[in-house]
């Protein structure tokens, strides 16, 4: 077994630690999974990789890992926090908010095996937990940290866990009312900065439980105390999670499980920066919400987009554009073509690979120093030094970690539609007589079809439009 050990960046001590097993058995990882009320964008992606790629490396280090990433699909409020998120999308397409949830799941597993993202062990849902919320609640109101509000909602008592804002440094005494917390001003909380643990009905028909405070329905912070607490036996050795989420998610996350266990409950807070898209944050209102679906419509490989984010550290803000998509569909083509070559070579000492590989390796180890991990790749393919089989060797090796699939075939480029192939003949045609502005009309044809058409010496060829 390989001894070489995984540090990661902790939010909480701001420094590198390493990732370890507390219980000397498995590695115990919570993820904050996605809230399933539309499809998850490029950016929710981003974040979802990190699980992968950090379980990738530990297994194939030799851990034994137990993965849990929670599907949110109730509770989670609108940022003005007066409409489930859930409850909002079955209204605005007339359906009952359980099918919303589950379709937009079952969407979400599609697009993480696009991504080769493997799954977690357990994805249990907030709606299906109840029950264990209750009992965390239980337990919380018991110990003093919380209590049953004027509106019958079951608030969390901040100033009952002194180190709140060790994740974020959002200290209590700095927390102005009203900001980014839930605030009531009609005095049903006994501090502004205190949040719901259990919401009252109060109106609301649908996603509504019996509880020992009346009907309602769970807060979405204690529903990931609840899923990480049960599903990974009191203790979490690394909680994942965008970082939006530092504050206030996994700020209340963290009193909520700490009080609850009298102890700390997470031994590293990991953090995933968010992803642009050109040059803009993803948003519905600026229009440029990505999905993966988008780009498999653009005829683009999805791993395309898993190589560039690793291409980005993931702790670093990243740009993502269509020419960058585009500019890796095309080496991961050639690497796989490469591959292939180097698959024909005859069979030689692969003794030299070990330390490249270890090289790699050890940048992954390095707090996911993927950017570094793919320059060598790159150095790799070009070195005039190193044999084929060696090659071949390395990237056969290291490809898992990376999980780009780079010795699966190339994709053969399909044909072009009939139609579309008589406008390009048409065009070669035009251009041989030197018709140039009857080629030009057919090249401006075939672009409104998505084809770009190419001259070189050799001729026109053609590629999608992206
Ligand atoms: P949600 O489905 O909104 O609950 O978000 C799921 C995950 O995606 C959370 O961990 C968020 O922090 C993360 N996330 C949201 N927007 C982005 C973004 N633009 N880039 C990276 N991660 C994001
Ligand atoms: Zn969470």
């Amino acid at each position: 077994m390989n001894q070489t050990q995984i540090q990661l960046f902790d939010t909480k001590s701001r420094q590198l630690q390493p990732l370890q097993s507390s219980d000397g058995k498995k590695i115990r990882i919570y993820s904050c999974g996605p809230t399933v009320y539309r499809d998850a964008h490029v950016g929710n992606m981003r974040t979802f990789l990190l699980g992968d790629l950090i379980t990738r490396l530990a297994k194939y280090l030799g851990n034994e890992i137990e993965f849990i990433q929670n599907i949110t699909d109730v509770g989670h409020m609108s940022e003005d926090f007066v409409e489930d998120k859930i409850l909002a999308q079955a209204k605005a397409e007339s359906k009952d908010p359980f099918e919303i949830a589950r379709t937009y799941e079952g969407r979400f597993h599609n697009d993480l095996k696009s991504l080769n993202i493997t799954a977690a062990d357990l994805y249990p849902k907030a709606s299906e937990c109840i029950a264990m919320m209750h009992d965390l609640i239980k337990k919380l109101i018991d110990t003093d940290h919380a209590y049953l509000g004027s509106d019958n909602c079951v608030y969390f008592a901040a100033q009952s866990y002194s180190s709140y804002g060790a994740i974020s440094g959002n200290r209590l005494d700095a927390l102005k009312p009203g900001h980014k917390f839930e605030y009531t001003e009609d005095g049903a909380k006994r501090f502004h900065a205190d949040w719901a643990l259990w919401k009252a009905a109060a109106g609301r028909t649908e996603m509504i439980w019996d509880s020992p405070w009346g009907p309602g329905f769970p807060g979405w912070h204690i529903e990931c105390s609840a899923m990480s607490l049960h599903y990974l036996n009191k203790f979490v050795d690394l909680h994942l999670g965008g970082i939006d989420l530092r504050f206030p998610h996994h700020e209340n996350e963290r009193a909520q499980s700490n009080a609850a266990i009298n102890s700390e409950a997470v031994a590293l807070w990991v953090h995933g920066e968010h992803l642009l898209f050109e040059g803009r944050k993803m948003a519905k209102s600026t229009g440029n919400v990505v999905l993966v679906s988008d780009l498999i419509a653009k005829h683009l490989d999805p791993l395309a987009l898993r190589l560039c984010f690793l291409e980005n550290r993931y702790r670093s803000q990243m740009d993502l554009s269509w020419d960058s998509l585009k500019a890796a569909h095309l080496l991961i083509q050639r690497w796989r073509e490469k591959t292939a070559v180097w698959r024909l070579a005859k069979v030689t000492d692969t003794k030299p690979a070990v330390s490249f590989i270890d090289e790699i390796i050890n940048d992954f180890t390095t707090d996911l120093d993927t950017p570094r991990a793919l320059q060598k790749l790159r150095s790799i393919e070009k070195a005039q030094t190193l044999s084929d089989g060696v090659k071949l060797e390395i990237f056969k090796v290291v490809d898992p970690l990376f999980g780009l699939d780079l010795l699966k075939p190339a994709v053969v480029k399909s044909q072009l539609p009939q139609e579309l192939q008589k406008l390009l003949d048409a065009r070669s045609v035009a251009r041989s007589t030197g018709d140039f502005v009857e080629s030009d009309r057919l090249r401006d044809l075939l672009a409104k079809d998505g084809i770009v058409v190419r001259d070189s010496k050799d001729g026109q060829s053609w590629d999608y439009l992206i």
